[in-house]
């Protein structure tokens, strides 16, 4: 099914994290104290990023997740309710806020490491159910807990809400999660590591033999689309001067979703996702550069 036809939010139930960013030469070797030249703090994690993308092209969402009983965790509240997203799920855990330290190097690479805190809690709460439920399509990644995410997607199959899952960070034991999955969203990568497959295109036929439409999202060669185990349409990125890469992901996710809770047909919903993601590889950051329902209209006209 990629078809909505219910209605209510789109749930997104994910990661909350705060990232932590640094600018610097090199890693430090172990040991070794060295100065950066530059920090920030900014809202993030899969789950929080799709969710805003989805809000900003106009959906309705409710953010299902957990943060600490911290500063972090109040910030990312207070940086959900701003963007006029539900957070009546959005649990306080005993466990610290999650955190991604992202050390940008003068080569421009990033290294990042995790730690997922809050994130970490696996328990699927009477709040959460009640809101899948509710919910026009659930929307999940795999920073929490597989058997989270595996409690959640079958909740939302019950509930016959259009389940969209992105494989990321790609695990190979979430392949027993593919029949519960009406759209599913990887990455080249993402596809060949849960397909087991060599290349694309057979890594796209056969994730869709087992989940119901498979979109492997290719970068700037654009997005391959197979369903029932074959492929159904290769879609072209649009052309720009990509700045900043990081959250095209999850932005085509969010809008994706949106779309289709809309009522639009798959091939619109993807057409916005291209444009959508087009516009935040664009400007610098994840969630920041993630652009409105009014940029995205303009785009496809
Ligand atoms: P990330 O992990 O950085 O969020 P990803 O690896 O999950 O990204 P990609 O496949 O790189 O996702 O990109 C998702 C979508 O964003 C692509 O299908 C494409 O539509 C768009 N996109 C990404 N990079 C570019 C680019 N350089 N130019 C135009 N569109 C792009």
């Amino acid at each position: 099914m990629d078809v909505v036809n219910r209605t209510g939010p789109i749930v997104v139930l994910g990661s909350a994290n705060m990232d932590l960013v640094t600018r610097q030469p090199r890693l430090p070797e172990p040991g070794e104290t060295m100065t950066g030249s530059d920090f920030s703090t900014g809202a993030g994690g899969k789950g929080l990023n799709q969710a805003v993308a989805a809000r900003r092209a106009g959906a309705e969402v409710a953010f299902a997740g957990a943060v600490g009983d911290d500063g972090f965790g109040r910030e990312l509240r207070a940086f959900l309710e701003g963007e006029r997203i539900a957070t009546d799920a959005l649990r306080t855990s005993a466990a610290p806020t999650g955190i991604a330290q992202v050390s940008v190097l003068d080569g421009g690479e990033n290294s990042i490491v995790i730690v997922a805190g809050a994130n970490g809690e696996e328990e699927l709460t009477d709040g959460d159910r009640a809101l899948i439920a509710s919910a026009a399509a659930l929307v999940v990644q795999l920073e929490r807990p597989l058997a989270l995410v595996e409690r959640a997607l079958a909740a939302g199959r019950q509930a016959e809400a259009l389940t969209v899952l992105t494989p990321a960070p790609v695990d190979a034991e979430a392949a027993r999660l593919l029949p519960l999955v009406d759209i599913l969203v990887p990455n080249e990568s993402e596809a060949l590591a849960l397909s087991g497959a060599s290349d694309v295109e057979t890594a796209a036929r056969r994730l869709s033999a087992e989940a119901g439409t498979v979109i492997v999202t290719r970068g700037s060669k654009g997005a391959l689309i197979a369903r029932g185990g074959d492929i159904v349409a290769a879609v072209a990125a649009r052309e720009v001067e990509a700045v900043d890469t990081t959250g095209a992901g999850d932005t085509f996710v969010g809008v994706l979703v949106a779309w289709l809770t809309r009522g639009e047909p798959l091939e619109a919903a993807v057409e916005a996702a291209t444009a959508a993601a087009a516009i935040a590889v664009t400007r610098p950051g994840a969630a920041p550069a993630m652009p409105t329902r009014e940029e995205i209209d303009a785009a496809l006209e």
